[in-house]
């Protein structure tokens, strides 16, 4: 049942008078609960109980951490029909989106259940002494990565559940030892309070400390920065706008002890289209892309927003085949009225820019909140002249860029802000000339998808969900699959420690069977 309150560790909380509600917006009506936002006093009582919880959770077995991660996926299916309703109720997103993502949700909850059961994620080194070393003797060095402390996550407009509450950020902070205290997104605090009361419910049925997990409601940014600015939180995960993540950055950067913060924001994921996959596939290239670019309204972080191409004589039929099979498709309710509002203004402003020609745009009256898909066009001149045109515009919109010559394109590419992801649609005859475009491309994102679409991350060890700024504030990092535990933890080394008081990670006998860098050799044996 939706309370409106707050959770501060473990027990609901409304001391506050500020309130809000969030949006159903394909009624666009207010829901009916009203969520009270969180005082400075409970922000405080969170921060003390999530570091008071850090000092025991953080020696906890992978073992009992796996169980944990286990029972918050067991408990957020137990939600059952009520969750579904009201993530459909509060975003707009049709339920089998909902049930998808809540699928997601719990498998990547249960792959780091499954890291840690394993055992190996954090990443073992041993040097053992050589007391005969000349000139100096040799000292027993062993390293293990170690949990930061209490972590704030940002909720994403755009993932209610697997990059919320108990999303990715969530899950993986916990698995590397770290309590979190989530910042629900105003937009969808009824589903945050649902997922936040399946992880409090998991963690009172496996033993967890009263404040491995705190839910702090509130719009308006106050709660955010009072949260970040703690001198007790450690460590910031972020999803949203590219405004959002530098004001948090900054706010990080400027606290007297700084703080990591690992914010994914805006990407435009460009495509490169040659001339010869038009002539070969374009038709079929069209159909994909149009339905890539209207996906989920096109409210992906990996949406196609820029298609690069190479004049030729098939690039206008392409193009407005590309305009007229993206009108076809229905239109979509947005995240809020607000998203739309954005939507509209900001494909406005890049439509409005010189040279920008408008190819297809859905101007019959569609629902209020329903997304009007807009395909444009430039050329890469003046594509190069103007930063206007590389701005993102979240919703379903793609702007076409035709270059004169690959040498343009090339130019274009190392001209754009950090990508999550980059495609090459190309065709096998022509790839022993592409090797210019692909290390520019590499240059500038995370990830490279060869003859397919940016939409749909696989959540699995290899992706990297993560790109040069402002794509992500660290490139250095993945967002998505289990290699994202990473950011919450730091190298730390034993000196001639004595064996009973080492980590069971570090112990010569190596109780847990893991694979450890011993003396340059990966190995499970132990040491004698
Ligand atoms: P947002 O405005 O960046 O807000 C996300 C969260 O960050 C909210 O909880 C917000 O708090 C908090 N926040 C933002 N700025 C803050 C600040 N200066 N200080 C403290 N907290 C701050 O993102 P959004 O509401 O999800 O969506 C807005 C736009 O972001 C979208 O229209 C889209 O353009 C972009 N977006 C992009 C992606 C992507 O993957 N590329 C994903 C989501 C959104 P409050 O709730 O208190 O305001």
């Amino acid at each position: 049942m939706i309370t409106g309150k707050n959770y501060i560790g473990n027990k609901l909380s409304g001391k506050g008078t500020i309130t809000h509600r969030t949006i159903n917006p394909k009624l666009n009506i207010e829901n009916p609960y009203e969520f009270v936002q969180a005082t400075e006093e409970e922000v405080e009582e969170a921060v003390a109980l999530s570091e008071k919880a850090f000092q025991e959770y953080k020696n906890y077995s992978g073992k009992k951490k796996a169980i944990f991660l286990n029972t918050i996926a067991d408990e957020i299916l137990a939600l059952g029909d009520e969750l579904i309703q009201t993530y459909t109720s509060e975003s707009g997103l049709p339920e089998g989106r909902a049930m998808g993502e809540r699928g997601r949700t719990m498998n990547q909850l249960r792959a780091f259940a499954n890291l840690l059961e394993e055992g190996t994620w954090n990443n073992s080194v041993i040097d053992t002494a050589d007391a005969s070393r000349e000139p100096a003797p040799k000292p027993d060095i062993r390293r293990i990565n170690i949990p930061l402390g209490p972590v704030v996550v940002f909720a994403a407009s755009n993932f209610p559940l697997a990059f919320s509450t108990a999303g990715g950020d969530t899950a993986s902070a916990l698995a590397a030892g770290c309590p979190v205290i989530m910042k629900a997104h105003s937009m969808h605090a009824g589903t945050s309070e649902l997922v936040a009361s399946a992880i409090i419910k998991a963690a009172e049925k496996t033993g967890m400390p009263n404040g491995i997990f705190s839910n702090i409601t509130g719009s308006g940014r106050v709660v955010g920065a009072a949260l970040v600015k703690h001198p007790k939180v450690k460590a910031v995960g972020f999803t949203g706008s590219i405004s959002g993540g530098k004001a948090l950055c900054s706010l990080a950067a400027n606290r007297e002890e700084p703080i990591p913060v690992f914010a994914e924001m805006g990407s435009i994921n460009p495509v490169i289209i040659t001339p010869e996959a038009i002539a070969a596939r374009g038709e079929n290239i069209a159909s994909t892309y149009a339905g890539s670019i209207t996906l989920g309204a096109g409210q992906f972080c990996t949406n196609p927003g820029l298609l690069l191409t190479i004049k030729s004589d098939k690039t206008d039929d392409f193009i407005n085949d590309l305009g007229k099979k993206a009108a076809e498709i229905e239109s979509q309710c947005m995240l809020h009225p607000n998203i739309k509002r954005d939507f509209v203004a900001n494909g406005n402003s890049v439509s409005a820019q010189a040279g920008v020609e408008v190819v297809s745009e859905i101007i019959e009256a569609v629902a209020e909140n329903n997304a009007p898909t807009k395909i444009v066009k430039v050329s890469g001149e003046q594509f190069l002249e103007n930063n206007k045109l590389h701005q993102e515009v979240f919703g379903p919109f793609s702007l076409v860029v035709v270059c004169d010559s690959k040498e343009e394109l090339i130019e274009v590419v190392n001209g754009l802000e950090g990508q999550l992801t980059g495609t090459i649609l190309a065709e096998e005859s022509e790839l022993s000339t592409m090797n210019d475009v692909l290390q520019a491309l590499q240059n500038r994102v995370g990830r490279i998808i060869f003859n397919g679409v940016p939409t749909g991350v696989e959540v699995c060890a290899a992706m990297t969900h993560g790109g040069p700024f402002p794509a992500s504030s660290d490139s250095r990092f993945t967002a998505v699959g289990v290699n994202s535990i990473n950011r919450w933890v730091r190298p730390f080394s034993y000196q001639d420690f004595p064996d009973s008081l080492l980590p069971d990670e570090l112990k010569n006998s190596n109780p847990l069977q893991i694979l450890r860098l011993v003396d340059g050799s990966l190995t499970k044996d132990k040491i004698n």
